[in-house]
Formats: structure tokens, sequence, C-alpha cells
């Protein structure tokens, strides 16, 4: 346990990106943001200190090609290089189960990612019984509900922590043909043990009165699933994380890149990651929770691994304590669940703005959330790392949600105004539609957690599971075999 840590509380530091480093500040810059945005390669084996190896705090010097910096220190047992859902969790994990000590590191804020884009849904409706991602669905459904259940048990409110709702899902269908796929999904669901129904269109409109429904609609609801609210579940997990943050177990840092990475010279393991402004040492591991940044950082790394990860974009439109539209379960059209993957076809064209390039799909998502906003999703896209907001897009979840929902059509976008919000974040997409999470060959105390595409929020709980059990060596819950870097990510 070597972090010597002293807490210094900020105030919630995703919503107000420009407080929001909570961890003692270096008093020097270790390597200018020149070197980091110049991208000039650093030669790892080339960095030397002038220090003997992890001193905690002191300040240390620091030798990055000719230039001598100087740099300030940390050690801790754990780093996590990244703070959004997935990273925030593991270190969760690992101060809830284990004692090491751990630091959490981010170019930015929490909630900066995908994870403060998230429509919140908790579900296994999405899932395939069966598939290599069942499994740890099903294990981190079973996680947060305990979670919830455990909130509610100390006589706290899982509502206005998480912003938790046992909703239940609908996956609704509007032809035969997907009205049947969806009764042989309940079929597979109950076989695998996981309660569901078929509801017909009379059903389906008592279920949920605000839905326009003609008689070949159906849906399979699964009342278990459940829905959060991504900001509300972040800030309570950082919460709980700064706890151990007095016992110097815990610290943040953010707005802080990670740039490099320390090799030892002598087994070639990772020793340190060094960040715009400081040098981390770790003990026992260090953990990439990245996001869709995770293929650029291993290159940047100097890693030798390729993880084809790639930011797929997504759009929500947020209307504001809307009360025309109020529904009883989360929503989702059944086209949603063949667009997590790449090779379907999109269930609305989207006229004049789809292109095979970007493979834009847009399928009609609708959750009422815990301060009474609808949030309507979702689009799919390949545009790089852009995050702007795009018209036409907002425009074409609008439509697609006037043709499920009747009372829409009676109003115009602009009639809301300002009452209207988009979210937009890069999900981590990987090709074969499964997240990685394991040591990278060669560099075993590397450990990645990215990929989680349209289902990190939901995953996150059996990820941070699974990566905390890898570090401590721990036999895992459920098998990590498919997830494995090995075999997916080759250079
Ligand atoms: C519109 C939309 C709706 C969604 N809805 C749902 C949903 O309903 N249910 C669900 O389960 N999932 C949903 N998702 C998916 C979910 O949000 C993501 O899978 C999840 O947030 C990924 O979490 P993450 O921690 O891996 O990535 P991120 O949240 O992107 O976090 C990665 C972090 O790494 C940091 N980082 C990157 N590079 C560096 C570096 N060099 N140094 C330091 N830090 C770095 C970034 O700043 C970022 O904070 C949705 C996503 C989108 C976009």
């Amino acid at each position: 346990m070597a972090s010597m840590y002293t807490y210094h509380p900020a105030t919630k530091p995703h919503l107000k990106p420009s407080s929001s480093v909570v961890s003692p500040r270096p008093p020097t810059l270790a390597l200018r943001s020149s070197l980091f945005r110049s991208r000039i390669p650093v030669d790892l084996f080339s960095i030397r200190t002038s220090l003997n190896g992890p001193t905690g705090e002191p300040l240390g010097r620091v030798r990055v090609g000719s230039k001598q910096v100087v740099a300030s220190q940390h050690s801790f047992d754990v780093l996590i290089v990244g703070a959004g859902i997935i990273g925030l969790t593991i270190a969760r994990q690992l101060l809830l189960e284990s004692d090491l000590s751990v630091a959490v590191i981010d170019k930015a804020v929490p909630c900066s990612g995908a994870t403060g884009a998230g429509q919140g849904y908790i579900w296994m409706a999405s899932k395939t019984p069966g598939s290599d991602i069942w499994e740890l669905a099903l294990r981190s459904h079973q996680l947060w509900e305990s979670l919830a259940e455990h909130i509610h048990d100390q006589g706290l409110n899982s509502q206005e922590l998480l912003g938790w709702k046992k909703t239940g899902s609908l996956l609704i269908g509007k032809t035969v043909e997907e009205s049947a796929l969806l009764e042989r999904r309940v079929k597979q669901f109950s076989e695998a043990g996981v309660e569901a129904e078929f509801l017909s269109s009379r059903e389906l409109l008592l279920k949920e009165p605000a839905l326009s429904v003609d008689k070949e609609s159906g849906a399979a609801l699964l009342p278990n699933d459940c829905q959060l609210d991504a900001h509300r579940t972040v800030a309570f997990v950082e919460e709980g994380n700064r706890q151990f943050a007095s016992r110097g177990r815990y610290a943040e840092f953010y707005h802080d890149p990670v740039i490099a990475l320390l090799r030892s010279g002598k087994n070639g393991e990772a020793k340190a990651v060094l960040t715009a402004k400081s040098t981390f040492y770790c003990k026992k591991a260090v953990v990439v929770a990245s996001g869709c940044w995770t293929g650029s950082l291993m290159r940047d790394l100097n890693i030798r691994v390729d993880v084809p990860v790639k930011p797929r974009k997504g759009h929500l439109l947020v209307l504001e304590n809307f009360n025309p539209v109020r529904l009883n379960h989360g929503l989702m059209e059944v086209g949603y669940v063949s667009h997590q993957q790449i090779m379907q076809h999109s269930s609305v064209s989207a006229a004049g703005l789809s292109n095979d390039e970007e493979m834009l799909s847009i399928s009609m998502t609708a959750t009422t959330d815990t301060m009474g906003n609808l949030v309507l999703g979702s689009s799919r896209q390949f545009v790089g790392f852009n995050t702007e907001a795009d018209a036409s897009i907002i425009d074409n979840i609008w439509k697609r949600a006037q043709e499920f929902f009747p009372e829409l059509r009676e109003m115009s976008l602009a009639e809301i105004g300002k009452n209207r919000k988009v979210r937009i974040g890069l999900r981590p997409f990987m090709p074969d539609g499964k997240p990685v999470i394991g040591s990278v060959p060669g560099l075993s105390n590397v450990f990645l957690a990215s990929g989680h595409e349209g289902s990190g929020l939901t995953l996150a709980l059996g990820t941070a599971e699974m990566v905390a059990d890898m570090v401590m060596q721990n036999q895992g819950k459920v098998d990590s075999a498919p997830f494995a870097v090995e075999g997916r990510c080759c250079r």
C-alpha cells in the first residue's frame, strides 16, 4: 500500500469540468503539453528517473530524450486509465474486494466519454441467450440489482442515487415477421431462465397506452429489466470510491492524459505510466479502460497489440419534463438489436443520410427518466471521433419516434424549443460485437477493459468483477475466455 494521499474533496467533477481535478495538484508539469500535442514518439526505454523507483509523492527528475524535466511522482498498486463507467466501477470493485490502492486517471472527466450519453438501459432484452456475452450480461444485471437492493436495505433511495427504475423492458415489433421473431426470442429467454412474456398488440397497448399499435404489432416483455441514470450512477460510484481516499487507497487525476508507458528493464512489465503532468508508478497492474480511444492509446503507448475498437457515434434527443408521453417501461424497436451488429441493415433508411461508409442506422428507443424527461434515441454511425450534433440525425430520430407515438405527430421539434437537449457519445465498437477484457500478451500486468459498444452500462459491474478477479488472480465467476485479447487484437 504505497499511496500517501490526502483526499481533497471536489464538487461533482464530472458536472464541472473546469474544476475537476480532485487529486493533489502536482506542483510542476512532468512533460510539456507541447510534447504531447506534437506526439513526439517517446522512447520508452530511454525514460529514466533520478530516483530509485516509486517514492510516494515527492518530486523527481525524468529524462525524456535529451530533456530533463521535473516531475511529480505517485505510486499506487493499480492504475486505471479512463474514468468512464468501466474504469470507475473497476476501481470500486478493487477498493471493495481487496486492500490495493487505486488511482484513476482521465484525460478529461467522467461522463465526458460514451458514459455521459448513455440512455441507461440495464437490459437482458437486447442480448441473445447463448451468445458469448450472455453470461457476462446476466452476472452484471444481477450485480446491478443487488446494488440497488443494498442501497434500499440501507434506508437510502436507489432512484435518487442511481436514477434506478425497475421498469421492465419492451422490445417492440411492428410487422408479422418481427412479432414472430419476438415470440421465438421470448421462448429463448424463458429457456435460458430469464422471465419473459410475449404480448399481443392489444396487451401491448394496455401496458403502454402512449404507443401506436396495429394488429400485426407484438412485443417481448422482460419484467426484470431496469434502467439507471448514468450521471447519477457515476456520481454515486465516485462518491463511494472517495471514501477510500482518506485511507490512502484512492485518488483521481482528471484533465491529465496518459501519454507513455514505462517498462521495467528486468522483465519488460509495465512499471509506470506518464501523463502530461506526472509519473504514476504501479506496483501491481495497469488497467486500460479508455473506451473508443483504446486502440490509439495502445499505439501511443507502444504496446504491441492492435485493438480494433472504433468510435460509433450515437445521438439521443432529450425532451425535458415532457408530459404528453410518459412511459411505464423502457422501450426499443426490435431492429435495434440487429443494429448492434454492423452487418445488419437499418430499420429506417434515413433517406438522403445513409451511406456505406458511415453505415448510419436509426432505431427507436424511448425511456422516461427519473426527472420525467422523455429520452428518445438512437443513431449509430461511423464518423471517426467527431462529436458534433447533426440536425438531420436529430430530425430522423424524431420522425422515427413519431411513428411509434401518435402524440408526437401533433407537434414539431421547433415547438419544443428550449426544452430539448441532445446527448452525443462515441460507443466503443468492436467488430466481433464483444468487449475485450484481459491481459495483454507479453505484458501480463497490463489489462484491457474496453469495447462495450452500446452495452457498457449494462456490462459494467460484471466487467469490473472480472477485471478485479484477474488482477487479484482469483477464479472468475464468468468465463473470460470469449473476451481475451489474444487472437483478437494481433499486430
Ligand atoms: C447514445 C448512447 C446511448 C447508450 N445507451 C446505453 C444504454 O442504454 N445501456 C448501456 O448499457 N449502454 C449504453 N451505451 C453504451 C455505454 O454508454 C458505453 O458502452 C460505455 O459508456 C462505455 O464506457 P467506457 O468507460 O468504456 O468508455 P467511456 O465512457 O468513453 O470512457 C473512456 C474514458 O477514457 C478516457 N481516456 C481516453 N484516452 C485517455 C488517455 N490517453 N488518458 C486518460 N484517459 C483517457 C476518456 O476521457 C473517457 O473518459 C450508450 C452509448 C451511447 C453513445
